[in-house]
Formats: structure tokens, C-alpha cells, sequence
């Protein structure tokens, strides 16, 4: 074959695996953003390099998993508990998302975290290492590399330290905070040097990008141009690449019988009332007891509304192991509690809370048939909860309330409701302004997102970030 082989390193591979027996594995595709956006590029000759999110201490294990992935186009990288704890769970989960996010490290093991900081740093770069010997390994001349996310971003220096000519590519899907931010970390000038170390850096937004830039040009002193940061000569490009979502996946499911199915006992169960909808994990970022604080001021002001709407909040449980997210959830819990207990009736509620995930089909059906999604994230990369709503509301054209600080306002911005969700008063009188709107201003606004979701989606975002990361590299030749 002669097609550009492209090697794709994430924490995560897209596959779920359970062990049976000694040397069987079974193994399961997930259907995350990354993997259908890849599967839609043809042109590229796809493996994927990570962690297959199990434990496997032994060696026959391993190999029988190796060989199961290797149909799948999948690599792994084997971590062992202890990393996976440091790293994992310590460094980037307890560490950079919450900085990244702008929440701050964990309020209660704050000085534990400062304290065990150095450990969790050194399981980290070690762990950077173990992805980067697989990617060494399994690299042929002439192959691109596609690191993702904050948990790799030690990776671009390990791979360029070996093979200078490797073409290498990095993109966080987070947001990348202000400098004033990320200068709080104590290993702020490596984190920085490492992902700088690669050809091309990328983010959603132009935002993050400017962040990273004068992350650079403050805390290492380098040179920022308008294409990126150079230091000795050598040039990284920096740019923006808002991801999308596979639209026609959504908008094809429709159709189905069974979505169908599911619309038509959701329209019957709702009748009557007007439906808005939530979709978020369970996250402090997500801002959901911002929302359900908005939600509760405007049936306080608004009377006449109490039994003629309803908030469908599904909350997907994540990192439920860990005491702040457990915190979370019975806040969120006794909000909803309060709030059903002052506005319900006997027959009915103002807000359905659910913790549990929904297939793939309920989410459809549920995107098509509410009247207005509401995203609050305090903070998001991206959010493409709100991509997947406005794809599916074709024939209901309904409004999309959208925060200002997910990614996606800088492109949903023409057609959503923009608000700052700490502004409760803000959030309230913009769920009665979106019950209320006219059917001809939620057209036009429906109309400018869906054309905005068909038209970029995440096939070609991937392709756009490859091909740029090829020319780059091949600009970058020619000027040698
Ligand atoms: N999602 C899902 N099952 C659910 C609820 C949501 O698979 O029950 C998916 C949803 O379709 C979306 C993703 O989870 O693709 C959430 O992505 P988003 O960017 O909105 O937020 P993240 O969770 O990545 O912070």
C-alpha cells in the first residue's frame, strides 16, 4: 500500500478488554470522537499506540493481548499499577485537569499534592517513556506521528531526543490556560520545552493557542511569531484545529426504528410540556449546580411556567473512586432535591436527574426531541454535547444555551445563546428567553450551527491537522 502510514498515541486505546482465561481476550471498539474521526480518513493508514486500561502482570497475558489488538490496528503500552496511580490518576487527573480547567488542585490533599508533586512528575515522564519505547519500536521512516492529550505531553521530546527526521505532531483537547496558570506548576519550563520539541502543536480554539504562546514567550523567554514559537532557529508551529463531530452518524440515526421508537415515548411522556436538556459527566467543570441554581431562579420568577417545563439532566458518573467528584454528586443531589420539592406536584417535577449513561440511541432520540440543551461548563475544550445537539434538531429547530467558556462558543456563537454560567441571573432570564423565542429567530439560529456542525466535522479535522503536519515537516526540509 502506498498510503501515509500515521501512528496515533493517546493515553486511551479505543478499545474496551476483558480477560478470559489465561490467554483470551475479548475485545470491544469504542465509538469515541477520535476513532470515528479517523476511521473517516481514508487516506491515511491508521495504528493506534496505548494503554488498553487493564492491569496485565504477565507476560502471557500481555502477548495474547498484543496479538488480539494487532487485528484491531491497536498497539499497547503496558503500565503497572503503581504508574497507572502516579501518573494517571495523580499527575494528570489530580494535577493538570484541574489546572487546565482553572479549578485549582484538590482543596482537601492540597499540601499532599504539593508534597507527593515530584513523584507523581517523575511517574509521569516515566510513563511519557514507556509510549514513547512502543512508538520507537513500531515506527517505520517516513510515518507520522499523532500524540494526543495532556497525558502525553512529555512524549514529543522523548520521540525527537531518539529520531530528530520523526515527524511529530501534538494536540490537547483541553483547554491550555492563561500563563498566569500554568506558571503555578512546578515543572512549567519542562512541560513546555517537551511539547515544543514536536513539528506541530495544536488546539481547539485560537484562545488556547495564544495561551500556549505566551506560556512560551513568558516562562521560557522564547520568540512568539504569528505561525508559533521559535527558539535556536528552530520553528514550532501553533495553531488552531476545532474538532468536530461525525454529523451524518447522527443525523443517519435518526432514522432508525429504534430512535424513532424511543422519540415517540419520550414526546408522549413530555406532552404538554416544554423539554430542556443537560448531557454532561458528572465533572466540576461542567458547571451542573450552576445550572440547576439557574434553573431554580427562573421558576422562581416565573410561576406560570412551574408545571410547563422540564430539565432532563443526564449526569454520566465519572472518577467515582474519588472524594471530590463524590462531593459533587450529592450536591448535585440535594439541589435536585430541594428544587423538586419546592416546584413539583403531585403528578409531576421540574427536573429529571439521572447518573447513568445513555446508549447511543436514547441520546439521539432525546437530542431531537427537547426544546433547548443547556451546556454550563464552567470550563470545556471543546464540548460536543452541544455539536450532537444541533445536528440532530433538523425538524425541531430548538435553542441551544451555550456557555462562554466551552470551545465550541467560538464557533456555535452566531446561533446558540451565549452566557457566563456564574451569572445565575444571566442563565435564568436566558431559559425564558429561549421558551420563549419566535419560531422564525430559532430557525435562523438553528439554521447558521447545523450548517456550521455538517460542514466541520471530524474527519476532516483530522485530516487537516495530518496534512498540515506533513507540509510543515516538508516546508521545514526544504528550508534546511
Ligand atoms: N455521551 C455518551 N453517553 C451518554 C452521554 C454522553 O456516550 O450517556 C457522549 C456524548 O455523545 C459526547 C461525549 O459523551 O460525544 C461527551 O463529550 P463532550 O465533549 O461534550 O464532553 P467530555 O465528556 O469529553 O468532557
Amino acid at each position: 500500500t502506498s498510503k501515509q502510514r500515521l501512528l496515533v498515541v493517546a493515553n486511551r486505546l479505543p478499545v474496551s478488554a476483558v480477560r478470559h482465561g489465561e490467554d483470551s481476550w475479548q475485545l470491544e471498539m469504542s465509538v469515541g470522537g477520535l476513532v470515528t474521526a479517523l476511521l473517516g480518513v481514508k487516506e491515511f493508514d491508521t495504528r493506534w499506540i496505548g494503554w488498553a486500561g487493564v492491569n496485565v502482570p504477565d507476560e502471557i497475558g500481555q502477548k495474547a493481548l498484543a496479538k488480539a489488538l494487532d487485528e484491531k490496528r491497536c498497539i499497547p503500552v503496558f503500565l503497572d499499577e503503581e504508574v497507572v496511580h502516579q501518573y494517571y490518576n495523580g499527575y494528570c487527573n489530580n494535577i493538570l485537569w484541574p489546572l487546565f480547567h482553572y479549578i485549582g488542585l484538590p482543596q482537601e490533599d492540597h499540601l499532599a499534592t504539593t508534597r507527593s508533586f515530584q513523584s507523581q512528575f517523575d511517574a509521569y515522564k516515566k510513563a511519557n517513556q514507556l509510549f514513547a519505547d512502543v512508538v520507537n519500536e513500531h515506527y517505520e521512516e517516513g510515518d507520522v506521528v499523532w500524540c494526543h492529550d495532556y497525558h502525553l505531553m512529555f512524549l514529543p521530546k522523548c520521540l525527537k531526543e531518539r529520531n530528530s527526521k520523526m515527524k511529530v505532531g501534538w494536540f490537547l483537547h483541553t483547554p491550555f490556560p492563561s500563563s498566569e496558570i500554568h506558571r503555578m506548576l512546578p515543572s512549567r519550563l519542562e512541560l513546555l520545552r517537551s511539547v515544543l520539541a514536536a513539528d506541530l502543536v495544536g488546539f481547539h480554539t485560537y484562545d488556547y493557542a495564544r495561551h500556549f504562546v505566551s506560556a512560551c514567550t513568558r516562562i521560557l523567554e522564547l520568540e512568539g511569531t504569528p505561525e508559533g514559537v521559535e527558539d535556536q532557529g528552530k520553528l514550532t508551529r501553533i495553531a488552531a484545529f476545532p474538532v468536530g463531530i461525525d454529523s451524518e452518524r447522527f443525523i443517519k440515526a435518526l432514522e432508525l426504528p429504534d430512535v424513532q421508537y424511543h422519540m415517540k415515548v419520550l414526546k408522549q411522556r413530555f406532552a404538554g410540556r416544554k423539554v430542556m436538556l443537560g448531557v454532561d459527566r458528572l465533572d466540576m467543570i461542567k458547571g451542573i449546580p450552576q445550572k440547576l441554581l439557574a434553573f431554580e431562579k427562573f421558576l422562581e420568577e416565573n410561576p406560570n411556567w412551574r408545571n410547563k417545563v422540564v430539565l432532563l439532566q443526564i449526569a454520566v458518573p465519572t472518577r467515582t473512586d474519588v472524594p471530590e467528584y463524590q462531593k459533587l454528586t450529592s450536591q448535585v443531589h440535594e439541589i435536585v432535591g430541594r428544587i423538586n420539592g419546592r416546584f413539583g406536584s403531585l403528578t409531576a417535577v421540574p427536573i429529571h436527574h439521572l447518573d447513568r449513561s445513555l446508549d447511543f440511541h436514547e441520546l439521539c432520540a432525546l437530542y431531537a426531541v427537547t426544546d433547548v440543551a443547556l451546556v454550563t461548563s464552567l470550563r470545556d475544550g471543546m464540548n460536543l454535547v452541544s455539536y450532537e445537539y444541533v445536528a440532530c434538531q433538523e425538524s425541531k429547530k430548538g435553542v441551544l444555551i451555550l456557555s462562554e467558556f466551552a470551545g465550541a462558543a467560538q464557533s456555535l456563537g452566531a446561533g446558540a445563546i451565549l452566557v457566563n454560567p456564574w451569572n445565575v441571573t444571566e442563565v435564568a432570564s436566558s431559559i425564558g428567553y429561549a421558551l420563549n423565542m419566535p419560531a422564525d429567530e430559532r430557525e435562523k439560529r438553528h439554521h447558521h450551527n447545523f450548517k456550521h456542525v455538517i460542514s466541520h466535522t471530524a474527519q476532516e479535522w483530522a485530516a487537516t491537522f495530518v496534512r498540515c503536519e506533513l507540509n510543515v515537516t516538508i516546508v521545514e526540509a526544504q528550508l534546511r
